[in-house]
């Protein structure tokens, strides 16, 4: 048996992808902050500090949100 996508079912979840946990979100262009933000997240991984990493990969997505934001990526975004 197979879904429409020709994915045998029962998924295989070795290989099927679940959509998490989310890559890591990469720095834009220049920017000071998300370079900042990446070499923490590096330095904590570098002390097997995952939850700081965790958190690092949160303040750098809320940032890109907030900062990298296009006017018509605003435009389509609803707040809750
Ligand atoms: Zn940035």
């Amino acid at each position: 048996m197979s879904f429409a996508d020709g994915e045998p079912w029962p998924r295989n979840p070795e290989t099927f992808d679940y959509g998490f946990p989310k890559p890591d979100p990469e720095p834009i262009g220049g920017c000071p902050t998300c370079a900042d933000l990446v070499a923490r997240r590096a330095r904590c991984r570098k002390v097997n500090n995952r939850s700081g990493a965790t958190d690092m990969n949160v303040l750098c997505r809320k940032h890109q949100d907030e900062e990298h934001i296009t006017p018509e990526q605003r435009a389509r975004t609803v707040e809750l």
